[in-house]
């Protein structure tokens, strides 16, 4: 408590210490000396009702439609909408007047507001108490911006890289401003002609899609989201690019260059079917459609999966496989995904994404579903509302997610609830249990948008989409993405994404020499229940975060594997089975021990595009200098 105290936060959920630390950071509401002026609690307050309020719309909506609200609503007093509020209404008001899904003045609509019960306090209270339970936590820029200045909600944004002067710069000032309130970036980079190719106007020679993403690397090195995190950024280059080379060589294990960057592959069935046939690759040149070199599609494949072996860079992407998948292909083609890979996005669009925590539904040792289909309601509609309250740093961006009302739900604490059902991650009843949830949440998310449709408007962009020629009426072109939760899964307090755990014990040094051991509280719990917890068995742990080559009951032993253990194809296998039912994209980190060989990642890339994963990333342990995660003893 000292801790936290010392921290300036009055802590009214009973966090982790680690979630206070993350929250004091960056999250929790600063006055102008910089002293912390709201309890969690009261974030997840002001969170629910920045983005809730726009419900309020919404009843205004049902009133125009049906001439009635709610029997038993609550009356919002108007004076208690503080002025950021009114700004999130007035903003929402005015799209939803220009898109014909709302009519009238907005003194109108006020006076509404004034004079009949809604359902929106009902709606706010709901949201606030699903996030104060920790069942369920929105992306972070929603967290930081939601009545803040920026007012910015959304974590992924794909900017187009069109191929001139201009443009690229155009696309740089959108990068700075989108970093600047908390989003990252994704870039297709396939569409600049390659180093050395002609220059009309100057009658010079181009610099090619790596010397330009290296003023991309440097902006975001400039640009600190506020002085709260550093951005990030998706580098994509489409395999049959000139420079695909050059692209693939980019990175270091040094993590030196192009830090800012993960990159990926660009492919296509028709790289792999070059693969296959032992054939050559033509590269074109974006310009003018011309072929101008050829490779060797294996001389390229073992390129990558040597450069992967070393940097874990470049990870693919699976163009095919994420455009047949694409809803709105009446819009546009997907080139490019956000930093992380979970999220495809077309041109100038943007997604929110939110989580809801696995861990907090297994109630003696069953999984309560009624619960978690009340949660997924709420918060396919939470995130359905963030679209309406967000403000969106570009215009186009507004413009195009508006259209298309992309959201992007899915879960943390998957290898905690394993752990409590006594579920080993690597096995079939793993898999079972990962295709039980996310089928639920696919299917219940889906209804909900259904109902929002039904209850508002479909997307603007459902016309001509597969789901109008499917016949189904939509409020969101895709609603479910696995997202790596990497900061809200510290915030709630349990294990990121759909991730095994890295590792059940380590110690971590703290300040003045003094170390701190922490245990997975799951592993703790199963060593009490069977008396076998002890103290030198946890320093023993420590060492090396895992069960390995230690003496202990088998059973445990069986269920406690962390990441490295895991078999790659275990890894590969999850993710297929998630994506399986995800509209977006799974984010998942393949990872291999340090004595993985070239050939481990080439048979996992291979396993990814043959079970239909939309992309791969790998991570061999150790592979990278500076290395965010350790499992084990590390200073
Ligand atoms: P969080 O837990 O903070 O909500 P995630 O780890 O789930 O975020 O990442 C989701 C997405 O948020 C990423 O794919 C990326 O688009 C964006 N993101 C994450 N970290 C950063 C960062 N440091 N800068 C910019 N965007 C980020």
């Amino acid at each position: 408590r000292d801790e936290k105290e010392r921290l300036g936060v009055k802590d009214d959920l009973k966090l982790s210490i680690n979630a206070v630390k993350t929250l004091e950071a960056r999250y929790l509401l600063k006055d102008e000396e910089g002293k912390i002026i709201e309890t969690p609690g009261q974030m997840f307050r002001r969170v629910a009702i920045h983005v809730g309020i726009v419900e309020l719309l919404y009843d205004y909506m049902k009133f125009q439609k049906k001439g009635i609200v709610a029997e038993n609503g609550k009356k919002i007093p108007v004076s208690g909408i503080i002025p950021t509020q009114m700004e999130v209404l007035k903003r929402a008001f005015t799209h939803l007047v220009n898109e014909e899904q709302l009519t009238g003045t907005f003194e109108e609509f006020m006076n509404f507001v004034q004079t009949k019960p809604t359902t929106a306090m009902d709606t706010i209270d709901k949201y606030e108490q699903i996030m104060r339970n920790l069942e369920y936590v929105p992306n972070s820029p929603t967290m930081m911006n939601a009545g803040a200045r920026l007012g910015q909600l959304s974590a992924c944004f794909v900017l187009p890289v069109p191929d001139s002067i201009e443009d690229i710069f155009d696309a740089l000032k959108y990068q700075a401003m989108i970093h600047k309130s908390g989003g990252g970036t994704g870039f297709s980079f396939s569409r600049l002609r390659a180093k050395d190719d002609l220059v009309g106007s100057t009658k010079g020679v181009a610099s090619g899609p790596v010397s330009f993403m290296k003023i991309f690397d440097i902006t975001t090195d400039v640009i600190k989201q506020g002085g709260k995190r550093r951005g990030a950024n998706m580098g994509i280059l489409k395999f049959d690019h000139p420079d695909i080379m050059d692209f693939i060589m980019s990175k270091d294990s040094e993590n030196t260059i192009l830090s800012n960057f993960n990159i990926s592959v660009g492919m296509t069935d028709e790289f792999f079917e070059k693969l296959d046939a032992d054939d050559y690759i033509e590269l074109r040149n974006p310009r003018t459609g011309k072929t101008v070199n050829r490779i060797k599609a294996r001389t390229m494949w073992e390129t990558i999966i040597n450069k992967a072996w070393q940097t874990a860079d470049p990870g693919l992407i699976f163009l095919d496989e994420i455009n047949k998948r694409n809803p709105v292909k009446n819009i546009a083609d997907i080139e490019a995904t956000n930093p992380c890979g979970e999220q495809p996005l077309l041109p100038y669009e943007s997604c929110n994404l939110g989580s809801i925590n696995l861990s907090k539904f297994v109630k003696d040792g069953e999984v309560d579903y009624e619960r978690l289909r009340e949660v997924i309601r709420l918060s396919t509609r939470f995130l359905d509302d963030v679209v309406d309250a967000n403000k969106f740093p570009v215009d186009k961006i507004e413009e195009m997610t508006r259209k298309t009302r992309k959201i992007g739900l899915g879960y943390m604490g998957f290898a905690d609830m394993l752990l409590m059902l006594g579920i080993p991650y690597n096995s079939g009843a793993a898999l079972e249990m990962g295709e039980k949830v996310m089928s639920f949440l696919q299917e219940e998310s889906h209804m909900e948008s259904e109902r929002l449709a039904e209850e508002r408007f479909v997307f603007p962009g459902w016309y001509g989409s597969t789901y109008q020629e499917q016949g189904i009426k939509m409020r969101n072109s895709t609603t479910t993405t696995i997202a790596p939760t990497g900061t809200i899964s510290i915030i709630a307090n349990c294990s990121s994404s759909i991730e095994p755990l890295f590792a059940l014990a380590f110690v971590r040094h703290v300040l003045n020499g003094q170390e701190l051991m922490e245990i997975n509280r799951h592993f703790e719990n199963a060593l009490k229940n069977k008396n076998i917890f002890s103290e030198d068995l946890m320093h023993e742990v420590a060492r090396t975060g895992n069960l390995h080559e230690i003496d202990v009951d088998p059973e445990i032993k069986k269920v406690f594997v962390t990441a490295h253990e895991i078999d790659p194809e275990w890894h590969v296998l999850m993710q297929a089975t998630f994506q399986r039912y995800c509209d977006s994209g799974v984010s998942k980190t393949i990872n291999l021990p340090s004595d993985a060989s070239p050939d481990d990642i080439a048979k996992a890339y291979r396993l990814a595009k043959d079970l239909h994963c939309k992309g791969i990333t790998v991570y061999r342990d150790q592979s990278k200098v500076q290395q965010v995660l350790y499992s084990g003893t590390k200073s």
